[in-house]
């Protein structure tokens, strides 16, 4: 195992960083109460596809190494701006990915290829209320008609639906497990008003409903037999979340240690008090864990994919959970500066719960663990 970045792997951090600092104008993306625009969030994936960030994890880069790569990027950009990196995120590593993994080459070529050149934006649209997303059958159905297929159904909290070019709706088509792949302005589908939502400002996040959206056959994909795709959609979705707890509880850690050193009460700055300097400590200690067991996960995905799958499940609980408390000793430490709003802090911990929620929940995750434990015994 080697975790260490090389002087190409930082350079290409850096231009990340540039890339989304530049796009997002100096964190207000992240503090307003309404989420970007298709224009927005174009002009920042068109930034981004300048450098290899958008291919990472989909394809082989030269000299960068893969999915360990990919998660100090994540990190990166989630900590630059939790809002822009899930949307780039929901674009790339989950309808991306879904074209990368199950797509024809003809799909490819319509979709992939543009997304990856920044052209097109996309959206993955699994979760339906009351559904227990691979333990249950989806609602949502696509019916063959003639050479068309007739998709009906709903699915909710979809980021990027708002603004989306393409959305991958998942659902059952003809017995089998299936991805729908719906354009825009197709009539039939309905996005609704964005959602607002307590962290990741800047995300636009809708409800969908498909009302006998009509779409050709060639825009129906078929995950691979023998695959719990709900499980592999999981396991994309909790490796995004894992990016975004480390970018958090970095830009988090880093705002606190920068003001206790700067802010002065008593006529010293405020690291000098224990209880201070105990409180960073604790925080970079939780922060340095996390990212080793996140970096872990990501190697195990590429040398151990049967291993990766229980420590993904780890890494999800113990950095989610870590990133809430980094934060929220980050907002005790700036004290009334952190409570006022427009600070990476408290962006930061507004973001928080969500990586707990989302994905596979903490609570499941917790409960998948002792399942698979409880199945190494047998
Ligand atoms: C901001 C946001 C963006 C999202 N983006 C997308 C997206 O782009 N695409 C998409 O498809 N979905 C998306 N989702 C949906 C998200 O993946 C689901 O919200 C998530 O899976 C939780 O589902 P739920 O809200 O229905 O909660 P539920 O599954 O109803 O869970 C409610 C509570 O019960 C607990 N619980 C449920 N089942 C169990 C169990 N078996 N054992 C123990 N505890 C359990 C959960 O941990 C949680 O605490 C998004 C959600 C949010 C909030």
């Amino acid at each position: 195992m080697n975790y260490d970045f090389t002087p190409q792997e930082t350079a290409f951090f850096t231009d990340i960083a540039a890339a989304v600092k530049q796009a997002t104008a100096g964190g207000k993306l992240d503090c307003r109460n309404c989420p970007m625009d298709a224009e927005e969030l174009g002009s920042i994936i068109g930034l981004l596809a300048r450098t290899s960030y958008l291919r990472l994890g989909l394809e082989p880069v030269e000299e960068l190494n893969g999915q360990l790569t990919l998660m100090g990027a994540m990190e990166v950009l989630a900590a630059a701006s939790p809002s822009a990196y899930l949307s780039v995120e929901a674009s790339i590593r989950l309808f991306g990915r879904s074209l990368c993994q199950w797509a024809n080459s003809d799909q490819k070529t319509k979709l992939l290829t543009p997304l990856l050149a920044g052209q097109i934006t996309g959206a993955l649209a699994l979760s339906e209320s009351n559904v227990s997303a691979g333990h249950q059958a989806l609602i949502t159905k696509g019916k063959k008609d003639g050479p068309s297929v007739v998709v009906s159904g709903e699915k909710q909290y979809v980021i990027n639906a708002p603004v989306a070019d393409w959305i991958a709706v998942a659902g059952e088509c003809g017995g089998s497990m299936a991805l729908f792949f719906i354009e825009k302005n197709t009539p039939g589908l309905i996005v609704q008003p964005p959602l607002a939502t307590l962290g990741y400002e800047g995300t636009p996040i809708a409800h969908i409903r498909l009302d006998g959206c009509e779409i050709p056959e060639s825009q129906v994909v078929f995950p691979h037999s023998g695959q719990n795709t709900p499980d592999v959609i999981k396991m994309w979705e909790n490796q995004i979340l894992l990016g975004a707890s480390l970018g958090i509880s970095s830009a988090a850690f880093s705002t606190a240690r920068d003001f206790a050193k700067s802010h002065k009460s008593g006529g010293k700055p405020i690291i000098a008090y224990q209880e201070i300097s105990f409180k960073l400590a604790e925080m970079l200690t939780l922060l340095q864990t996390s990212q080793l067991l996140a970096y872990r996960t990501a190697w195990t995905m590429e040398t151990n994919p049967k291993e990766a799958q229980e420590l993904m499940w780890c890494a999800k609980v113990f950095c989610a959970e870590s990133a809430e408390q980094i934060c929220s000793q980050a907002l005790q430490v700036m004290g009334a500066s952190g409570y006022v709003k427009a600070n990476p802090a408290q962006t930061a911990y507004r973001c928080a719960k969500y990586n707990q929620i989302a994905g596979t929940s903490t609570e499941i995750a917790r409960v998948k663990i002792g399942d698979a434990e409880l199945g190494y015994r047998e």
